[in-house]
């Protein structure tokens, strides 16, 4: 099986990792919205774990209820008066042992791939900067006056190329000293 980064659509069943915790996560056609159960996807496209998904149960709930309101797709008489009590029963989910999350509700059953892969931003910890990836810090960093600082950094403390790579190595980043070959 091919780990990649991201989604690919050349087979079946493609794998990726989540965004924040790495655990690996096997999709149907590279399309997240095939497990709306299991995984998440933000606006931005940031796919990860359901545990990872900021906020309260109360603010989720109103911005399912948002949500299903912008969308007109799904009939719901009376939403927009729903007191929150009547809110957590419309949006309560099936996590018994037969359950996989679905919504309980079956005229929400659509609703359910809508909204689970197109979180808020709000919902999202890399959208609200809660959990910044090393992919983006460097991309930063290459963006700005830093990347310069650094390099004179680099070449100040370190003899050797082999010193420079021992340390990485010592702070847990898996240096790659040469050649990185993809297969
Ligand atoms: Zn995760
Ligand atoms: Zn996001």
């Amino acid at each position: 099986m091919k780990i990649r980064l991201g989604f690919v659509s050349n087979s079946s069943v493609s794998s990726f990792l989540c965004a924040i915790c790495d655990k690996l996560h096997s999709v149907m056609d590279g399309d997240p919205s095939s497990d709306p159960y299991s995984i998440n996807t933000c606006k931005n496209s940031h796919s990860f774990c359901s545990e990872h998904i900021l906020g309260s149960e109360d603010r989720k709930i109103e911005l399912m209820k948002e949500a299903l309101i912008i969308s007109e797709k799904y009939n719901i008489e009376g939403i927009e008066d729903m007191s929150l009590k009547q809110l957590k029963q419309l949006f309560e989910r099936d996590f018994s042992e037969d359950g996989y999350g679905e919504f309980k509700d079956e005229r929400l059953y659509f609703f359910q791939t809508e909204f689970f892969t197109s979180l808020p931003e709000e919902l999202c910890p890399i959208c609200s900067f809660q959990t910044i990836r090393d992919r983006d810090l460097k991309e930063y960093l290459l963006a700005t006056v830093i990347k310069e600082k650094v390099a004179e950094e680099i070449k100040e403390k370190f003899s050797s190329f082999q010193d420079f790579s021992t340390f990485l190595r010592e702070k847990g980043i898996k240096h790659i000293q040469g050649t990185e070959w993809i297969y």
